[in-house]
């Protein structure tokens, strides 16, 4: 093969990761080719790369504030097409063992729109870059490795019915991002030229929500989103956010119950009134009992949360890196993977800014650092839950103790409430809540004073 474009960077996969991927890219490199296997809609529509896409889609605080400085105007665009901003602590409820959290407001935005119009509106800003191509109904065969570096990689377009043609082409590349999702076949590739594989984390959790759309009538119920928290006491999650109108101008919610190890709910609406009524969830019971369905229920099933520890390979060949789902796939019910990308993605910007000497090691490092907090969160809330298998070491265990009395005390107290919304919104790390003054305050069980609706935190 020649030498690698030095002007050139490829993104395997244009879904969220991919986009953002490019869109940093975009700022160091002439020339950004997104190669996907799907056709590619332009506004908000479903496709076959991203099944998960229909389901609910919580965008955390975090993830909007930075999609909004990669993107300027990008929540106002949602908003204008219907979706809703609140208060992350006062318009975004969270219920925890039937329980409502004590409601604050933080004065941080959070969205309430599809993850469909979220992409699609990703996918309008990065497609106006100058410098990005997209190349979409093609399957990326592999990267081109020689020499301990990739140079490019190997793809064949796919015809209209989906069928691969038999020609594969090749780009070169000065550097690929693998954003293939949490089938990405990178570990072995690896293997192929000779490299070790990542240790690999999976945690099972056999997950499995039904979810469907409603119709929002205007003022039902006063809040952008109802987020019900699996505890060990009442491991049943669920999930209700408001959505822009679909393309029959009808405004929506999306409501989801699930369940763990088999504990799943059947697919209908009875069973979904059911769920919610035995969970203490009166939103969604109220839906699902009378409200306007949209469509049919539907199941999604999560086996397993996995994480790809890149960063502690020996060896690494140059100009590759690997991000999103593809390094780390969360339990969907912490909400968390659009933002993990998108804080990702601020990483490959710093880490290209320091150059491309060592730059796989820079960027495995401290995308590391990003994930960890999301991952503990992640799977020690499941590790929280008997249904879930896994070692609980000492650790594991005070901190879940802990955690279950800040959601007892968080219910009546702002304090405790405001910090535990912020790490849930990846606005602050886990360890915030293991301050000196919050371990006092939540061992003393909270204040009570300021436990209405919603208060403004003094925190
Ligand atoms: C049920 C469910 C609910 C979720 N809920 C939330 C939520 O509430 N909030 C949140 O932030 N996140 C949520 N997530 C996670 C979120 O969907 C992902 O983190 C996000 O899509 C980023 O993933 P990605 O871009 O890395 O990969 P994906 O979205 O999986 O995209 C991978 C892309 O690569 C393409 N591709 C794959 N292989 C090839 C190839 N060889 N050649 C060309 N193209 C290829 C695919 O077609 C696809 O477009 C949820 C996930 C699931 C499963």
């Amino acid at each position: 093969m020649n030498t690698p474009s030095p002007r050139r960077a490829a993104v395997i996969g244009a879904s969220m990761a991919g986009l953002l991927a490019a869109r940093i890219l975009a700022e160091r490199f002439d020339d950004v080719v997104l190669l996907e296997r799907d056709d590619l809609p332009d506004g908000a529509a479903p496709r076959k790369g991203t099944p998960q896409a229909v389901q609910p889609h919580g965008l955390l605080a975090r993830g909007r504030q930075v999609l909004d400085d990669l993107f300027p105007g990008f929540s106002d665009a949602l908003i204008a097409h219907g979706a809703l901003a609140g208060d992350a602590g006062s318009e975004v409820a969270l219920d925890a063992n039937g329980q409502r959290l004590a409601r604050v407001t933080l004065g941080v935005r959070a969205l309430a729109a599809s993850r469909l119009a979220i992409e699609a509106e990703v996918r309008r800003r990065v497609r106006a870059l100058p410098n990005v191509r997209m190349m979409t109904a093609v399957d990326v065969l592999a990267p081109v490795h020689e020499d301990g570096r990739v140079v490019g990689l190997r793809w064949q377009p796919r015809d209209a019915a989906g069928v691969a043609e038999p020609q594969p082409q090749t780009l070169a590349t000065a550097l690929v991002v693998d954003c293939s999702g949490r089938g990405s076949r990178t570990p072995g590739w690896l293997r192929d030229w000779g490299y070790e594989a990542p240790p690999e984390e999976r945690v099972r959790i056999g997950l499995a929500y039904t979810s469907a759309y409603f119709r929002r009538l205007s003022g039902q119920p006063p809040l952008a989103c109802v987020i019900g928290a699996a505890t060990a006491r009442l491991p049943r999650p669920s999930i209700l956010i408001a959505q822009e109108p679909d393309a029959e101008g009808r405004e929506r919610w999306v409501a989801g119950v699930g369940g763990y190890a088999g504990d799943h709910v059947p697919v209908s609406r009875e069973a979904m009134a059911e769920r919610a009524r035995q969970i203490g969830s009166p939103e969604i019971a109220a839906l699902a009992e009378r409200g306007e369905m949209i469509g049919e229920p539907m199941r999604y099933a999560f086996a397993h949360s996995q994480r790809r520890h890149y960063e502690r390979l020996r060896r690494f060949p140059t100009g590759y890196l690997v991000m999103g789902d593809a390094l780390a796939s969360f339990n969907p019910i912490y909400g968390q993977g659009m933002t993990v990308a998108a804080c990702e993605a601020l990483v490959l910007r710093a880490a290209l800014a320091a150059g491309t000497h060592g730059l796989s090691w820079r960027f495995f490092t401290a995308a590391a650092k990003v994930v960890d907090a999301p991952w503990r969160i992640a799977v020690g809330g499941d590790l929280a839950l008997p249904v879930v298998q896994g070692p609980r070491a000492l650790p594991v265990r005070v901190v879940n103790a802990y955690m279950a009395r800040v959601h007892r005390v968080a219910v009546h107290d702002v304090v405790v409430a405001s910090a535990f919304v912020k790490v849930v919104h990846m606005l602050a790390r886990p360890e915030t809540l293991f301050a000196p003054r919050l371990l006092w305050r939540v061992w003393r069980g909270g204040d009570r004073a300021g436990s209405a609706a919603t208060t403004s935190a003094a925190a």
